[in-house]
């Protein structure tokens, strides 16, 4: 993406990340869906790698739980 001044006129809007509606500069929502703008790049996205892994890792549990729960049942 380039900064091109010739397309972009005056303060281009922020696209919301969430529904790609256009965000007032300065504004602290999303019109459309209300997303919190503050929620953008900058800030730590929630589906981290550490939280992604700690996930699958919960799951695995729980498969083998009820792995060994249907060996012990029969
Ligand atoms: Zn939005």
């Amino acid at each position: 993406m380039t900064a091109n001044p010739e397309h972009s006129p005056g303060a281009a809007a922020e696209a919301c990340p969430l529904c790609g509606a256009p965000v007032a500069p300065g504004s602290p929502r999303c019109a459309e869906c209300g997303l919190h703008q503050s929620t953008g790049p900058e800030r730590p996205n929630p589906f981290t790698a550490a939280s992604l892994w700690a996930l699958a890792g919960l799951l695995a549990v729980v498969y083998a739980l009820t792995v060994v729960a249907v060996m012990v049942a029969r």
